[in-house]
């Protein structure tokens, strides 16, 4: 049984880039996270990196930051946390390579908050890596969406997804946490390439 084929293997041979939601998918979502503080790495984060980096996956986050637009902190503390969570994982020779921050309200219309596609459009480009080839992880529905509308690959995270019937969009895969994908991933690649 566990030599069967995993139905997204071919999928998964497909991706060439990785794009993390940022709060409640690399560090616990304590509600506007932006003091450093208030930076709780979630486990298995850093174990997710170092697969990344030996698969060759560039790793990049795409977060909708609606704090910074209601006044809650400013962009500047923003990139203090984003720089913080890049340097837990500096001293494995680990980095996150770029960071895609909505720093809209919701009600703003712009093309960039998640669920609309904005800011993977921009890593798209940056990287000249098509749609079908990202994988999107996140804890959030708007996250299963925006990746869907994409045309990425999207990896569902936590107890929100586990019960599918309940859920009003269903991810391609659904996964505890972060650091849960790897071990996935190389038992599908596995599998695939013994045929
Ligand atoms: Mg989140
Ligand atoms: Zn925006």
């Amino acid at each position: 049984m566990d030599d069967a084929p995993h139905p997204l293997a071919d999928r998964f041979s497909r991706i060439r880039a990785i794009a993390l939601d940022r709060d409640g998918t690399i560090n616990v979502d304590v509600k506007y996270p932006h003091r450093l503080e208030d930076l709780q790495i979630i486990d298995g984060f850093a174990e997710f990196m170092a697969w990344a980096a030996e698969t060759k996956l560039p790793v990049s986050v795409i977060t909708n930051q609606s704090g910074i637009a209601r006044g809650y902190y400013d962009v500047e503390a923003a990139h203090r946390f984003n720089a913080a969570i890049n340097a837990s994982i500096a001293p494995l020779g680990l980095r996150i390579e770029h960071f895609e921050m909505c720093p809209h309200l919701p009600d703003a219309g712009c093309t960039c908050r998640k669920p609309a596609t904005g800011m993977l459009e921009n890593l798209s480009a940056r990287y000249g890596i098509a749609p079908n080839e990202w994988v999107v992880f996140g804890d959030q529905y708007s996250d299963i969406e925006c990746a869907s509308r994409f045309g990425a690959l999207s990896v569902g995270l936590g107890a929100k997804f586990a019960a599918p019937g309940l859920a009003p969009i269903s991810p391609d895969l659904v996964i505890g946490a972060l650091g849960d994908f790897p071990a996935i991933y190389r038992q599908a690649i596995a599998n695939s390439s013994r045929i």
